[in-house]
Formats: C-alpha cells, structure tokens, sequence
C-alpha cells in the first residue's frame, strides 16, 4: 500500500474548512499492504487529524478523526513500547498479593 499511502493526501480534504491536502501536510504514521494510518495538518486552518485507510481487493475505506495531537506527539505514542504479557501477570500479582 506504499504507492497508494503516498498518493492519499491529493485525494483527502480537511474535514473543517474542505481545502485539499498537500503533499507536504501529511505523515504516513503506518503502512502495510492492507491499511494506512495518515496524520494531515491542514495548512489553512491548521487543524490536524487522523485517517485510517483499509484496502480490501478493489475497495478502499477511509475514515477520519479530529485530533489535538501533533505529528510528533502522535508519533512518539505510536512508538512507545507495547505492554508485554509478562507486565500485566506482574501487575495482576502484585494487587493479587496485596489484597
Ligand atoms: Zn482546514
């Protein structure tokens, strides 16, 4: 989905103010064969979102949100380390323990 990733944001609007987004509004934050997650600052009114894309066989389907987090916000959170099973068992020990 990497040519279609980088061919989205001529095809997007900003949801506020409908003005289209340029190439260099968006941040492709993930991108696999099947899905794409894209942030888009508008550079109008400077409102910033989410989209996500699935591709199923000859079907795209979009959707989008509003958010308050920047490029780089949204960045680090989405690589911050994923919670492990073994620090959930830690966490359900210790309250287990200390009833
Ligand atoms: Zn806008």
């Amino acid at each position: 989905m990497q040519e279609f990733s980088s061919n989205l944001d001529s095809m997007v609007k900003c949801p506020v103010c409908t003005k289209k987004y340029g190439k260099r509004d968006s941040l492709v934050l993930e991108s696999t064969q099947r899905r794409s997650i894209l942030h888009f600052t508008c550079k109008s009114c400077q409102m910033a979102s989410l989209m996500f894309f699935s591709q199923q066989q000859d079907k795209i389907i979009g959707m989008g949100v509003l958010t308050d987090l920047s490029r780089l916000e949204i960045d680090k959170i989405l690589n911050q380390e994923v919670v492990s099973a073994n620090q959930i068992l830690a966490v359900y020990n210790f309250f287990k323990n200390n009833k």
